[in-house]
């Protein structure tokens, strides 16, 4: 018996819109707990909730960025639960018609492509936060975060193994930063991730009870937290063992995921529709509306990448979800050699921003000068050796200057250092004149005798190359006007 893994996820991505999905309350990270409520935050009876436009705008473009059909007729529900940091008794959620349904994200995994469906994207409200104060028995509530919007997207059960749950998420938190609608943080919870894990046999299409680990809040986690779990349901069934559907955490710090709830304690929601909101309807200029306001998929914008800068998928793919990169890339390309510039951005300037913990708007040489320098190497006056070594960190200290203008300075300082090293070498041979006769005698190790002088004289500062060609040079010429 061949046991297969049947992965799921519902992905949790909050929304950062300025006020909360149905009430003007703001929408802010980190404040003191319960500064940032109303009585609609609260649940106060009497209150009525109005949906934030632009949460709606938001969802949609999240829908159109993994190719979801478009809900012209959605309408919100009611989810109750009884939790204590839910103070109506119920979320405000979609159920049966979420605004989109039917989308995927293709990932790009070593066979090839493996296309993760979407069953729907939902809006709903986020809930509460029950904190446990330390030292205490006693808990807390804070209410800032309920009705912080948020979209949940639920794969089908397309995953198969821990890398492709940790690839999709990696995918989501570039999309959902790529269009700006989120900071997909999941260190702060604005991602947030469950994954239900079930095993199948191969050839079969039964699923068996699934698991599900809940609260996953680091997309490494994730990984762990499902290779873990495809373990222990392994051992269990080939031991004869048996599953029940149920809801496990995953401990970090031990590295094990352990069971919270049974099915017995399975909520049941008593969905009912939300009466304080009608259904909503869209038309078609409003969706057209927030497509014509959003970036180019990132899949578009790659090709056209492909296709201007004959670039490598590799290299399209880190400038797509980088945009300060991406502008100074196009501004510092050189036609028709666009692979150099991605080789410096990729290099040297990266390796500047990593070693003063910088960004590329801050990266202390403007596009344009770096396209001239790029462009003197392309030319074939400079090699890269002389481009990296010498002119590229002059640059980042005389930020006015060309790379043109440096390099016509520094070819005066090479001249010069060339007349003095002829003087230098003149002098040395003519201090022996007994060893320039044992050189024309075939004694070409005295070479090294006058490398020994130019270097003393010129305190170990002499190129050696270019020394011992000068010192062979004069030899020669010395020995010839005999
Ligand atoms: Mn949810």
């Amino acid at each position: 018996m061949k046991l297969k893994a049947v992965i799921g996820l519902e992905i949790h991505v909050q929304l950062n819109t300025q006020s909360k999905i149905f009430s003007s309350d703001p929408n802010i990270f980190g404040e003191d707990p319960n500064t940032q409520i109303s009585p609609i935050s609260v649940g106060y009876p009497g209150t009525l909730p109005k949906l934030n436009i632009q949460a709606l705008r938001k969802a949609i473009v999240m829908g159109i960025a993994c190719h979801c059909d478009i809900n012209m007729n959605s309408e919100f529900s009611r989810k109750h639960y009884f939790y204590p940091d839910l103070p109506k008794g119920y979320q405000i959620t979609q159920h049966e018609e979420s605004i989109c349904k039917n989308g995927y994200i293709d990932l790009n995994i070593n066979s090839g492509i493996k296309r993760i469906r979407f069953e729907k994207i939902h809006l709903e409200e986020d809930a509460g936060k029950s904190m446990h104060l330390e030292n205490s028995d006693q808990s807390a509530i804070d209410l800032n975060r309920a009705g912080v919007p948020l979209i949940e997207m639920v794969t089908r059960p397309d995953l198969s193994t821990a890398e492709e749950a940790y690839q999709l998420l990696i995918n989501v938190r570039r999309l959902v930063r790529y269009f700006g609608i989120s900071d997909g943080d999941m260190e702060k919870g604005s991602l947030r991730c469950d994954a239900n894990v079930s095993l199948r046999e191969e050839n079969s299409e039964d699923l068996r009870d699934k698991v599900e680990i809940k609260n996953l809040n680091s997309i490494r986690f994730v990984r762990n937290a499902i290779e873990l779990e495809i373990k222990r349901q392994h051992k269990i069934y080939t031991e004869g063992g048996k599953i029940e559907s149920h809801t496990r955490a995953y401990d970090d710090m031990k590295n094990i995921t352990f069971p919270t709830r049974s099915k017995e304690m399975a909520h049941d929601y008593r969905y009912l529709p939300e009466p304080d909101l009608p259904q909503f309807i869209l038309s078609q200029e409003f969706i057209e509306g927030v497509k014509n306001e959003m970036l180019p998929l990132p899949e578009i914008l790659q090709k056209e990448l492909q296709q201007n800068y004959e670039l490598t998928k590799d290299d399209t793919e880190l400038l797509i979800f980088d945009f300060d990169l991406l502008n100074y890339f196009r501004k510092a390309a050189v036609e028709n050699n666009s692979e150099l510039t991605m080789n410096w951005i990729k290099g040297p300037v990266k390796q500047h921003l990593n070693q003063y913990d910088i960004d590329i708007v801050d990266f202390p040489i403007d596009p344009l000068k770096l396209k001239g320098l790029l462009l003197l190497i392309n030319n074939g006056d400079i090699n890269h050796n002389i481009a990296s070594k010498k002119i590229f960190p002059l640059m980042l200290k005389e930020r006015e200057k060309t790379a043109k203008q440096i390099w016509d300075e520094l070819n005066v300082e090479i001249k010069s250092d060339v007349s003095s090293l002829k003087q230098m070498v003149e002098q040395a041979v003519s201090m022996f004149p007994d060893k320039v006769e044992a050189y024309s005698n075939g004694k070409k190790g005295v070479v090294e005798l006058f490398m020994g002088q130019v270097m003393k004289a010129s305190k170990g500062t002499a190129d050696p190359a270019l020394s011992r060609k000068m010192i062979i040079e004069t030899l020669n010429n010395k020995n010839s006007k005999k």
